[in-house]
């Protein structure tokens, strides 16, 4: 029996999970692995029964699991609350809390996807790289941070801080992934303006004299950038920093067609987090016409890297590959030609090929 927390959180949150559910009842049915899932609250939907977006009973739970499951948190509602009070505040708890310091997400295009990118076919075509983001540390988390007022004016400001040994625990997590794939680890910083990326840089230097057989190259974050948009097939593994890594990454999910597409996982020391990258969405939420396909691939990948169960992990994979050769699109991925359905029916749909 594995035991998943499942925080379906705020907006699309909900929408997208309830079809990740589905898909991991149908696991159930055609293998004999089982499945006991907890709903609990983080988030928006935390705040207002409890006032705080992620209880430490949430939190206990999530990390007595054995694997967590998040759908998507905050929302305008929350807008204006204080920083510490905020929904993204339950999620970065809920990080730190299972101290899952590497976020991996597979950058991968789906060849019936490839027109939909924002660029060109043959730039895209056969695309598949991974990001690995620090998600522990770094700026999101500088304990020096505030808005202060001197004299007449207001200063704000946060700090970017790493330790040697969260550089290197990321780094070896990269190295590793790379022996898996093409053996290929990008380093992405900004060690010609910022110490600490001077740091990050000599560290993941010294990481890779233990891995001789991967190569390894350094790219600054805005050369990288621009890289993504040129020639994004030149990556296997990209290791980053928590914001560079934030922005890269949804960057990258342009070029797969939508950000309803790319899932995530988020690997600590014991207990891994899954959730498609994308927010709350709170332009579409509640109206069914959400893609629930990122949201579905966090499971598959949740099926490899906490159950090591790959052949469901392949199953879900290609029934989602099979639902859009079948022409069904949600809105974000719709184009001429093709069937427009909305959240739920995609969730069937891709259940329909499961079977
Ligand atoms: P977002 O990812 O929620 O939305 C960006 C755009 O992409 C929107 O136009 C949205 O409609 C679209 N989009 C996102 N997911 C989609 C999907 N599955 N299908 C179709 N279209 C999709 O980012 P945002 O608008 O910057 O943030 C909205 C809220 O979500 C904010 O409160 C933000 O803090 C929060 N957020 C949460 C997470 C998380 O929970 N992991 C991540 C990012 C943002």
């Amino acid at each position: 029996m594995k035991r998943i927390a499942v925080f379906p959180g705020d907006g699309i949150g909900p929408e997208v999970t309830a079809q990740a559910m589905k898909v991991l009842r149908t696991v159930e049915k055609i293998s004999n692995i089982k499945f006991e899932i907890e709903e609990l609250l983080a988030g928006g939907v935390s705040i207002d029964k409890h006032g705080i977006p992620l209880t430490s009973e949430a939190l206990e739970k999530a990390k007595n699991a054995d694997a967590v499951f998040l759908g998507a948190v905050g929302g305008p509602k929350w807008d204006s609350l204080p920083s510490d009070k905020r929904p993204e505040k339950g999620l970065l708890g809920l990080r730190k809390g299972l101290n899952a310091y590497a976020n991996v997400r597979p950058v991968k295009i789906f060849p019936q996807l490839v027109e939909r990118s924002s660029l060109k076919a043959e730039i895209v075509r056969g695309l598949d790289f991974v990001i690995l983001r620090e998600l522990v540390s770094g700026l999101y988390f500088g304990a020096q941070r505030g808005i202060e007022k001197i004299g007449e004016e207001e200063r704000g400001f946060n700090t970017m801080i790493y330790h040697s040994s969260e550089i290197e625990r990321i780094a070896r997590k990269a190295f590793e992934f790379a022996r898996r794939r093409r053996k290929k680890v990008t380093s992405v910083d900004k060690a010609n303006v910022l110490e600490v990326s001077q740091l990050w840089r000599k560290v993941v230097i010294g990481v890779h004299k233990d891995y001789p057989d991967v190569e390894l190259n350094h790219r600054y974050v805005d050369d990288c950038a621009m890289q993504l948009i040129r020639d994004p097939k030149q990556f296997d593994v990209i290791v980053t920093e928590n914001m560079f890594g934030d922005i890269l990454s949804d960057e990258a999910a342009m070029l797969t067609g939508s950000i309803g597409m790319l899932p995530s996982a988020s690997m600590g020391d014991k207990v891994a987090m899954y959730e498609p990258i994308h927010g709350s969405a709170p332009d579409i939420a509640g109206k069914d016409i959400a893609n629930p396909l990122a949201t579905i691939l966090s499971v598959a990948m949740m099926m490899d890297y906490s159950f090591h169960e790959a052949k469901a992990a392949r199953a879900i994979e290609a029934a989602v590959e099979r639902t859009l050769e079948a022409g069904y699109r949600t809105a974000d991925i719709f184009s001429e030609g093709t069937t427009k359905v909305g959240c739920s029916k995609m969730g069937d749909l891709v259940v329909e090929r499961l079977h």
